[in-house]
Order: C-alpha cells, then sequence, then structure tokens
C-alpha cells in the first residue's frame, strides 16, 4: 500500500478477504490502512467472524454493506482509497461513489493481495500438500475401477466422494472425466458418455483441504494402445516432467512454458498443445503466477504452480499430464504423487 501510496484500500474479494483474515463466507466487504482494518458483514455472519477473522474490528451491518462502508469513508474524511479493480460490481462502485462523496478518489488496483497470496508458506505448502496426496490417493483407487462400460460421471462422482471420505473439504473444481474424442476438448465436463475399449481418458481432479487446492491430470488408455498412442504418451509425459524440473527460483514463469514448447516441438507437436503450461494454485484452483508463453515474472520459492502441457487432436482424443508443483528451495517438488506408468488400463 505504501509502494502504491494507498492510505486506505478496499477488499471485496472474498478469498482475499480470506487470506488477510481468516474469515471466509459469501459476503462481507474489509477496509484496511496501514496498520489495522475493519470487516464489515452481515447479521449471518457477525458470529462466524468475531470468532474467524483475526487482527481486524468486525462491524454488523443490516441495510447493506458497501453503503455503509460509504458512510464510513465519509464520517473519517477519506481521500483516496484503492480497490480491487476486477472484484467490485459496476453497481456496488457507483453506489459507493454516491454515498461518500465527490472528494474521493477511487483508485483501482489489480493484484496487490494476489501478489502476496502467490508466495506460500510452509503452512499454507502443507496444506497443498495434504490436498495433493488426497487426490493422488484417489486416482490410485480410479484406477482400479475405470473399465469400458462405466460412464464419465459415474467416475467423477465416484472421485468427489471418494475426496470427502479422505477427508478433504470437497473438489477444488468440477472434475474433468473426458474420453474418446471428447479428449480432445482441454476443458470437457463429465458427461453421460460410457467409456468404451481402445479409448483415451483424462481425468483432471483436485481436492480442497483447509482452503487450499491441488490440481492433477492423468490420462489413461482402455487397451493395449498402439506406437502412436505409446509415442504421444510419452512425449506429453517428457515434456511435463522437464517443464516442471525447471520450475525453480528466479526462473521466468515463460521460460517454464517454453521449456514444454519446445519438448513438444522436438516431437513436432508443439501446435497440438493449445493452451498455457499452468497457474499458481492455493486457496483458488487458478491463481498467480500464470506459466505462459512470454510471462516475464520470476518464479520465487513459495510459488506452488501447477505443470500440464497436452496434446489434442480433434475428433481423436487427448493427453494431458498435470501435476502441482512447489517451487521450493532446495528445487522443484512434486504435490500430486500420482504414477504416471500405469496408464495402460486392460
Ligand atoms: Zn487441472
Ligand atoms: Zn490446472
Amino acid at each position: 500500500m505504501r509502494e502504491r501510496r494507498l492510505p486506505f484500500f478496499l477488499v471485496t474479494h472474498l478469498t482475499n478477504i480470506a487470506y488477510l483474515t481468516g474469515f471466509r463466507a459469501s459476503a462481507g466487504v474489509a477496509l484496511f490502512n496501514s496498520r489495522e482494518g475493519i470487516v464489515w458483514v452481515d447479521p449471518r455472519y457477525t458470529l462466524q467472524a468475531q470468532e474467524e477473522a483475526r487482527g481486524v474490528e468486525v462491524i454488523e451491518e443490516r441495510k447493506g454493506l458497501h453503503k455503509a462502508v460509504a458512510a464510513w469513508l465519509k464520517a473519517h474524511q477519506v481521500r483516496r482509497l484503492g480497490f480491487e479493480g476486477a472484484h467490485l460490481t459496476c453497481a456496488d462502485f457507483s453506489l459507493l461513489q454516491k454515498e461518500a462523496g465527490q472528494h474521493v478518489k477511487f483508485l483501482p488496483q489489480t493484484g496487490l493481495v494476489e501478489q502476496l497470496r502467490a508466495v506460500k508458506d510452509e503452512e499454507e505448502v502443507a496444506k497443498i500438500r495434504q490436498a495433493g496426496r488426497i487426490t493422488a490417493e484417489v486416482f490410485e483407487k480410479v484406477l482400479e475401477i475405470v473399465r469400458p462400460g462405466v460412464s464419465e460421471c459415474d467416475l467423477a462422482a465416484e472421485i468427489e466422494y471418494l475426496m470427502r471420505k479422505k477427508g478433504a473439504e470437497g473438489a477444488a473444481f468440477e472434475t474433468i472425466v473426458a474420453s474418446g474424442a471428447r479428449a480432445a476438448l482441454p476443458h470437457a465436463r463429465a458427461s453421460h458418455k460410457i467409456l468404451r475399449q481402445n479409448e483415451l481418458v483424462i481425468f483432471d481432479l483436485g481436492a480442497i483441504l483447509g482452503n487450499y487446492a491441488a490440481d492433477m491430470t492423468r490420462t489413461v488408455y482402455l487397451g493395449q494402445p498402439s506406437q502412436r498412442v505409446r509415442s504421444l504418451y510419452n512425449a506429453v509425459v517428457v515434456a511435463q516432467e522437464r517443464a516442471a524440473m525447471s520450475a525453480l527460483p528466479g526462473v521466468r514463469a515463460g521460460d517454464v512454458d517454453a521449456v514444454a514448447r519446445r519438448s513438444l516441438a522436438k516431437r513436432g507437436l508443439a501446435r497440438f498443445f493449445a493452451h498455457g503450461t499452468g497457474h499458481g494454485v492455493g486457496m483458488e484452483t487458478h491463481e498467480m503466477p500464470r506459466l505462459a508463453r512470454g510471462e516475464k515474472v520470476r518464479l520465487q520459492s513459495g510459488n506452488t504452480v501447477t505443470v500440464e502441457p497436452g496434446v489434442y487432436l480433434k475428433g481423436w482424443g487427448g493427453i494431458r499430464i498435470e501435476d502441482t508443483v512447489h517451487v521450493g528451495p532446495g528445487g522443484p517438488e512434486v504435490l500430486t504423487p500420482a504414477p504416471k506408468d500405469q496408464w495402460i488400463v486392460e
């Protein structure tokens, strides 16, 4: 806030409020100066906020949180404040401006809290490690039940059930099970399609635990794969492992992406890799930093990122391998330790 010359900063992204205060809810607004903070909540959350929120004053508000913030700004003669440009609706912004008065300068900010969140401490990494372990264990169970004749939906339901049984709060995102030609869609939703012999199946799953997510993808083949399928699979595994091992402190995020892309290019597959190599993962499944072409930001010790190259061939299918990786001081640590070599299911 000092660097950006912001005497006050209004936080409206609920995940950021949870990160800064420990209070997690479906509604709430927080205001900080360099020393202290206030969280406005509606009566549903008063008790919870008083219990969970650390280092901030909790104010219960019955008549609209943004209105209350505006009144506070007015009463305390605040002249300038930052706000989260990506996390305030147009309607709420208009209301704030109108109620706070014309002399208040609202300065949109991007990524202020997200930059802090991108670097995890040991406690946070431990939670992601735990979520990653559950995710990997669930996938190993899936290997025992995946076979021709079951539907994508059945497998997705089983995955999410197993996550909860193993102690997770649930799935961090909608589980992807995409088989056959549907595996060519990088973000296919699980459908009622029945798995068949001689098909690739992509599983993209992640448990959430203690508010921290893991994100992992494995691909399996039902039956005996052809030489071509084997060589495509191996190419993706090699690209994924090379890129993961290059995720070191000080390396540019775009360079990790380049490692994956170059590795696939050597096999003539770069044009089938249509998305970025990865993204930060933590309290949200997609957060900073982004591992994509040309990203200049340098990785820091404490980042946790996914590395997930894939190849997608329209009408034929796709292969993606993804791990959540902790950029540790001693090198990259894979937090989703499920096998990649048990991909042939007979
Ligand atoms: Zn994923
Ligand atoms: Zn991902």
